[in-house]
């Protein structure tokens, strides 16, 4: 166990319907370090039947929320706000010590996540409907939005704070109950989270956080049973197809946030050092474990030997180990298999004739650690082109047309991130708009924020979490007709 300001931070047990139990089997499972591989804690190991006892609490708990008023809901999500920011250090720390990001991330992560929270706390007053004029003098036609009904989330390990509050609180603003079904390797910021908001008075079963091992069996118990109105999953592309059929027959609503294979394209005319700053940010931020994490930087032949060097002495000054050391940059990655995973995809290029400009061997220390490593020479054949890395692996390939820049970097199924760097402002629209993404990062490598719709279209998913968008996918539109209105 380890060191909190506050430790009654630190849950254990599942929590449903606003109280903290044992899953019924009495089973627990232990949570690791990446970055030590010791157990940090043992969790109580929920499955179908706490599930759906959780779904079942939570469509109680939605009769009384959604007659609340829109300023009501807001309130207590701006209270979950404060506490949450209130408590950045332990959370930064509970998080650093499961996930394996450096404690920087991890403060910044908390930051962002609770902006969700705070950002839907505004909009929940801001869900209009509409007065539309009618084709009808003596008939009046209107809309309203209401709440889509229970929501179940599942949420993955790479951001175990902002994937839980960027569903979460658009949920709760639109008057939705929600059961969080948080990855297993990182449920301690979700129960943490989870005590938040009961401290801030959220009523008892409007969220509910079920954690275990069987990912199969929850995640069937939650995209089957028929009280569940709207699935929002983030995760890998193959498990969110899963569950897609899995919510067929029950028709539901459902936001999938799935696998990139972001693009990263640098044109001649672009500022290489700008460049290079950013490719540091948006390739190893959390080890390269993020889904918009650039998979592929296509380079202009003119300028790619120097892009390379400058980014190779840039990875030199990385400074891989324990997160929770103030001054290291690259934690572990979350597991031994994605380590095994990184060695695959190198070797993979390597015996296909990529040049190795620096890293590319395991580290021989304790931990799941595997050093940023950079790969020039890289063709669409090689694993790392066709495959989302999710680890410190940058691969480069050069291009010497437009045209080329923008057909390597259309062909995946793919579609969430992709970058540009150029000084053309013609080429911005140009190149923006041919590419198959939902988001573009123009001379920028960091571009997610609560303020904007994320999300991807191809296989990268449905739906857009986050903005002035990411209300409606927790909203039904209802129409109503009002005729006859004249005497
Ligand atoms: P990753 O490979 O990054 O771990 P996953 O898609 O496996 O991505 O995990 C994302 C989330 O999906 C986690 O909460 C995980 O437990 C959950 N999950 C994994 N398999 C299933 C499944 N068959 N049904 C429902 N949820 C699942």
């Amino acid at each position: 166990m380890f060191e909190l300001n506050d430790s009654a931070l630190l849950k254990t047990k599942l929590f449903i319907n606003g109280e903290w139990v044992e899953s019924d089997s009495g089973e627990s499972f232990p949570v690791h370090s990446p970055a030590t591989n010791q157990i940090l804690a043992t969790v109580a190991n929920a499955g179908k039947s706490e599930t759906r006892y959780a779904i079942n609490c939570a469509n109680n708990a939605m009769q009384l929320w959604q007659q609340t008023t829109a300023k009501h809901r807001a309130n207590l999500l701006k209270k979950w706000f404060d506490l949450v920011t209130e408590h950045t250090e332990d959370l930064s720390k509970i998080l650093t010590l499961e996930q394996g990001k450096p404690i920087l991330e991890a403060r910044a992560e908390v930051t962002y996540g609770a902006a969700y929270i705070e950002w839907f706390a505004e909009e929940a007053k801001r869900m209009y409907g509409d007065v539309i004029p009618s084709n009808h003098p003596n008939q009046r036609t209107l809309t309203l939005k209401q709440p889509v009904g229970v929501v179940a989330a599942i949420t993955p390990w790479n951001f175990p704070i902002a994937m839980i509050t960027r569903k979460v609180a658009p949920a709760l603003a639109a008057g939705c109950a929600v059961v969080i079904k948080p990855a297993e390797a990182t449920p301690l910021c979700a129960l943490a989270l989870a005590e938040l908001a009961s401290r801030a008075g959220l009523p008892k079963g409007l969220l509910s956080v079920v954690v275990g091992t069987n990912a199969a069996e929850i995640g069937q118990e939650l995209s089957t049973n028929s009280i569940v109105k709207k699935l929002s999953f983030t995760g890998s592309t193959p498990v969110g197809k899963l569950l897609l059929k899995a919510t067929a027959d029950t028709v539901k609503k459902v936001s999938m946030e799935l696998g990139g294979n972001a693009p990263f394209i640098v044109f001649e005319d672009t500022d290489i050092e700008l460049a290079v700053e950013a490719a540091m940010a948006s390739k190893f931020r959390n080890a390269g474990q993020t889904c918009v994490c650039a998979n592929r930087f296509i380079v202009h032949s003119s300028i790619a030997q120097e892009f390379t060097e400058q980014l190779v002495a840039k990875v030199k000054g990385l400074k891989i180990g324990n997160g929770i050391e103030q001054d290291v940059t690259i934690g572990p990655l979350i597991n031994k298999n994605a380590v095994n995973n990184m060695q695959v995809l190198v070797d993979d290029a390597l015996a296909a004739n990529a040049t190795l400009e620096i890293g590319g061997t395991p580290l021989e220390q304790e931990g799941n650690y595997y050093p940023p490593t950079v790969l020039s020479s890289v063709t669409p054949e090689m694993r790392v082109f066709k495959e989302e890395i999710f680890g410190p692996i940058a691969p480069i390939l050069t291009f010497d047309t437009e045209e080329q820049a923008i057909s390597l970097a259309n062909a995946t199924d793919a579609g969430l991130a992709s970058y540009i760097f150029t000084q053309c402002q013609r080429k911005i629209w140009r190149v923006s708009e041919k590419l198959e993404n939902g988001i573009v990062g123009v001379n920028e490598g960091i571009i997610s924020s609560e303020v904007a719709p994320f999300g991807g279209v191809k296989t990268s998913g449905l739906g857009r979490e986050g903005s002035k968008y990411g209300l409606d996918d927790y909203t039904e539109i209802k129409y109503i007709c009002i005729g006859n209105i004249e005497e």
